[in-house]
């Protein structure tokens, strides 16, 4: 797995993060099952780290993770399985998995994709 693909991850990873702790209910429930907040504002707190992780990748790259990220609204970074894309289920040239040390994006919806 690239350095890239790695970075691409972890944002993708801290967005879901971001996205949890702006619902208001996500928040209730964790004070309900008794979590403690250290911060007031734990979602300050990941956006600084987004920041400096979009700081490690080229900026084309994380434009385009942006953009996929728009258009979609899920995933930006999918798994192949079993030779299909994990973002909308197409069939996956087989050329691209002989070149998985590079990172790839599915041919039909653009979504960056990794093998396992
Ligand atoms: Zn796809």
């Amino acid at each position: 797995m690239s350095d890239e693909l790695k970075i691409l991850l972890e944002l993708q990873h801290l967005d879901y993060m971001i996205k949890d702790w702006r619902n208001a209910s996500t928040r209730k429930e964790f004070r309900k099952i008794g979590f403690q907040l250290e911060t007031d504002n734990p979602v300050e707190m990941l956006l600084e780290k987004r920041k400096k992780l979009a700081e490690r990748i080229n900026k084309p790259l994380f434009q385009m993770y942006e953009r996929i990220l728009s258009r979609y609204k899920d995933w930006a970074v999918v798994p192949v399985i079993d030779g299909f894309c994990g973002g909308c289920f197409s069939k996956v040239p087989t050329e691209l998995s002989g070149q998985r040390k590079v990172l790839n994006n599915c041919p039909n919806c653009g979504r960056f994709i990794y093998w396992d």
